[in-house]
């Protein structure tokens, strides 16, 4: 939608940079969130549909881009040219709106001052509150609202500005508060008086002298130019780039600021402020679902000083407002579409909404409610489907205590359960060091007082985390929930010594390293390591998938070595196995190993002969297995495909020569010489895939026998058995030729002997970039083609899938990878050579039935590409397939 008309005298439409939202009137409208970010749009469209917002105005992130590409270009940090004179234009009309004005000692405006990109990053940029406080202008407000009131607005200022604009640590002003209520023998803020508050704001402006040599900028327009520049500036802090480097978030072009008249909810018994959802976010309940402080700023309640009362407490305490707040988040659902997220503030039994945006939720609550607002009529299908994210589905998959009633001797404390989910970790006290120890492998529990904005690289790497601080809507309940991550929030009982590296417990002291498990669903904090387990699965969820696979135009299979992740796969929707690994089958026992470094270590075709015979009846009863699982439905099976030094026991070589000379009969110098014959520089690159099955025939006709077997067997059982053979790492059509023609050959035999036929195909993995170019000649011979884009990732761009990690932080940090090309399909490069492929392919051979099986079949992302370039389905691991299938929905709508 195209915004309104400009004011008189205003910037023309293309241009402006600044948009006035007040008393029924917006510039803005909610469809323009990349202009006026999230906040500043959602403020112009409450103010549209005549919600009560304090009006403002808000400055664009073109703004913002503008002043970035200034301060690039070597400009200094200055307002780009002509935009101080829109914002003096804004706040006149906020001024007239209000009847008030920004300095004024008799009409006393004041403003807050707040970051909004088009993404929501809570807590990562700047805020500034009560700005256009000075001596002057605070006489002005003492006369209309009370002397304390204007010195606690007056001292919250000066800490809120000296901290955010001119960077003075807040500690500096947190102490002087400290040691003024210790003299004072205070325990709460609330308690201090007025004299005290004079006394501090005295205090704090010395802060300004000793630490900057300056006194504090008191003339309150100079205040708003400063912090504008602020909220521009923290759009480049380091935290928020690390928020938007582990969130993915790219391509915006800065924060909004939006600047708007205060309201105040510390004025008293009448006033308050709150937060809510208007659904729990949690489980989905159709309730509200918020926090409320009485005579309180937002602040307090985000920052988890004060612990909030449940929203129910101010139907008592402040029923007007309440009922009006219960009717605007009606409005809102209805208008949104959406379960919305709202701040409020009541001033004097008035209320005032301060901010709506679309919830965060759980896996849980996102479902719920999906189901819910399509029961009662509020969306349809589609909708719903647009509204669960593929991350939700991961976290319904996330792990949960096996026997959650078997620890409960072990509960050391509880705090809230402010994010969903079993985890269980070492403990760790810095989020440097939670990202340390997980670079190490080992799973990490972020233990803190509260967490704050610097910590989000280290919750990002903690399995869980753990504030002894903060509420459901404090900075670590609403950023892990955010991901799906575990967290048990504000467990005032432990005591957290960061210096020390110890928590007290419940009377234990917990040293770092120690192993703790939480439950983020009630809030338990449990001694030791507790076993995990996967989840079951809602109705609800039932119901959501429903709609999904009527929608999901892509088939997904599963990637299924075993009879019992082929069920786990089907259980989750899977509508076949995509890939059968075969050589992951000789993982599961010491048998099977020995046998199948028998066969690899064999130097001739009758030693070889002889290992495969071993390795047979294993492959058949496997075959069999997976067959009766995925009765009906098709299952791919790859030839093997080992990387060789996978299958060689890890030691020195004495040890390695002398386990593989029992495994094998052989003696110590035959391993030598075969170990050195079979050594490879590059075993990526090597001696694996057809190169295998060409050079040893015998192994290609053992595994399709395997096969063929196996399914006249499960055929015979009365199961409907439909096999696939797939050829591994072909890059010639002769290297498939060689392949098809074996196995052809063992099916003629093997069916003849059994008097019977069963319908089988075969195909080629497009693995190897040459596959993929010459794609048309290889589909001449194979009836189906499925991307490797785990090893075609590896050779498009020449990095080995093993060693990336070498690289990749440095290449990610300097911007060089958005992504780990292994996770997220590099749909430039690797999705081009698929879209050729499979453009060729089909040339040859129009009905040829196209798939992938790399990592990036189970990748939103990822799945959204295959979708659009036309493949016929994806495959991934079995707690992946719901994923898939929502993200091949969502890609279909
Ligand atoms: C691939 O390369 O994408 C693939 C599925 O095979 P593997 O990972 O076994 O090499
Ligand atoms: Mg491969």
């Amino acid at each position: 939608m195209a915004p309104a008309a400009h004011r008189d005298g205003g910037a023309p439409e293309t241009e402006r940079r600044v948009f006035h939202f007040g008393k029924g009137r917006s510039d803005g409208n909610k469809a323009m969130k990349d202009l006026l970010g999230g906040k500043g749009a959602n403020l112009a469209e409450m103010a549209r549909i005549g919600l009560s917002v304090p009006p403002g105005f808000t400055v664009s992130t073109e703004a913002c881009r503008q002043y970035q590409q200034q301060l690039g270009g070597g400009g200094g940090a200055a307002m780009p040219p002509g935009l101080w004179d829109e914002v003096l234009d804004a706040l006149r009309c906020v001024e007239r709106d209000m009847g008030a004005g920004l300095g004024d000692p008799r009409r006393p405006l004041l403003l807050s001052v707040r970051s909004g990109a088009a993404v929501s990053m809570p807590g990562m940029m700047d805020t500034v509150l009560n700005l256009g406080l000075n001596d002057g202008v605070v006489d002005g407000l003492a006369e209309r609202s009370g002397r304390r009131f204007a010195f606690d607005s007056y001292r919250r200022f000066l800490d809120m500005f000296g901290n955010v604009v001119m960077g003075i640590p807040h500690e500096l002003f947190e102490e002087k508060l400290e040691a003024m209520k210790v003299a004072k023998g205070l325990r709460n803020d609330t308690e201090l008086n007025v004299k005290d508050l004079e006394d501090l704001v005295a205090e704090y402006k010395n802060v300004y002298v000793v630490t900057k040599g300056e006194q504090f900028p008191s003339d309150p327009k100079r205040q708003l130019h400063l912090a504008i520049l602020a909220v521009f500036d923290s759009w480049d802090s380091t935290r928020a780039k690390k928020y938007r480097s582990i969130n993915r978030i790219t391509g915006l072009k800065g924060t909004a600021v939006n600047v708007q008249c205060m309201v105040f909810g510390n004025m008293g018994s009448t006033s308050g402020t709150g937060v809510l959802f208007t659904r729990n976010p949690s489980t989905g309940e159709k309730k509200l679902y918020g926090e409320f402080l009485v005579n309180a700023q937002g602040e307090d309640v985000v920052s988890g000083n004060r612990t909030p009362q449940e929203l129910d407490a101010m139907k008592e305490c402040m029923p007007e407002p309440y009922a009006e707040l219960v009717e605007n988040c009606k409005i809102l659902e209805k208008h949104y579409k959406e379960m919305m997220d709202i701040e409020f503030t009541v001033q004097e039994n008035r209320l005032w909404m301060l901010q709506c945006r679309t919830g965060k939720r759980t896996g849980k609550g996102a479902v719920k409610i999906a189901v819910d607002m399509v029961n009662e009529g509020l969306i349809d299908h589609r909708s719903a489907i647009k509204m669960v994210e593929p991350r939700h589905l991961d976290q319904l998959l996330h792990p949960q205590f096996e026997n959650p009633s078997s620890y409960k001797d072990k509960v050391i404390a509880a705090g809230l359960p402010a994010s969903p989910g079993a985890a269980v970790g070492q403990i760790v006290f810095a989020a440097f060091d939670a990202e340390t120890w997980h670079s190490e492998g080992k799973s990490v529990i972020l233990v803190r007082t509260e967490t704050s904005a610097e910590d989000v690289g280290g919750m990002h790497a903690a399995v869980g985390i753990l504030t002894a601080r903060g509420g459901m809507t404090s900075h670590a309940a609403v950023v892990a929930r955010g991901w799906g991550k575990c967290c048990v929030a504000g467990c005032s009982s432990i005591h957290v010594n960061d210096a020390e590296k110890v928590v007290v417990v419940g009377g234990k002291v917990l040293y770092e390293g120690d192993w703790l498990s939480l439950n983020g669903s009630t809030g338990e904090v449990i001694l030791g390591k507790l076993p995990l387990s996967l989840p079951t699965l809602s109705a609800d969820l039932g119901t959501f998938m429903s709609w999904v696979d009527e929608v999901k135009q892509l088939k997904v299979m599963v990637n299924a070595d075993t009879p019992a992740d082929a069920l786990a796969g089907r259980k989750n929707g899977a509508e076949g196995i995509g890939l059968c690994r075969t050589e992951h089958m000789f993982f599961s026992s010491d048998e099977r190993i020995k046998a199948m470094r028998q066969m690899i270590m064999a130097d001739t075709a009758e030693q070889r002969q002889e290992a495969l015979g071993l390795l047979l009846p294993y492959q058949k009863t496997d075959f069999e297995g997976i067959f009766r699982a995925m009765d009906g439905l098709p299952v791919t099976i790859r030839l093997l495909d080992p990387p060789l030094h996978e299958f060689l026991p890890e030691g020195n070589v004495e040890d390695v020569v002398h386990m593989l000379s029992c495994h094998t009969n052989s003696t110590h110098e035959e391993i030598l010489a075969r170990v050195e014959k079979l050594s490879e520089v590059n075993p990526m690159l090597g001696f694996r895939g057809c190169r295998l099955g060409i050079s040893y025939p015998e192994l290609t006709a053992m595994q399709a026998r395997a096969v063929f077997e196996a399914a006249i067997a499960v055929n015979d059982q009365g199961f409907q058995v439909l096999p696939e053979i797939m050829v591994p790492l072909v890059g010639t059509p002769q290297e498939l030729g060689q392949q098809v023609s074996v196995i052809r050959q063992v099916a003629d035999k093997v069916f003849a002997h059994a008097e019977t036929t069963i319908t089988y195909r075969i195909g080629s993995m497009i693995e190897v970039p040459r596959a993929a170019l010459i794609a048309d000649e290889i589909a001449e011979l194979a009836e189906f083609f499925s991307f490797g884009t785990n090893d075609l990732t590896q050779m498009t761009f020449g990095y080995s899938r093993d060693d990336i990690g070498k690289f990749l932080p440095t290449y990610m940090s300097q911007g060089i990878l958005q992504h780990d090309p292994f996770e997220v399909l590099d749909q430039k490069g690797v999705g081009e050579l698929v879209k050729i492929a499979t453009e060729r392919g089909r040339r040859s051979r129009p009905d040829l039935k196209v798939g992938i099986c790399g990592e990036h079949g189970g990748e939103p992302s990822s799945v959204a590409f295959f979708a659009k370039v036309g493949l016929d389905y994806v495959s991934c691991s079995p707690f992946r397939v719901p994923i898939a299938r929502l993200a091949a929905a969502q890609a279909a709508l």
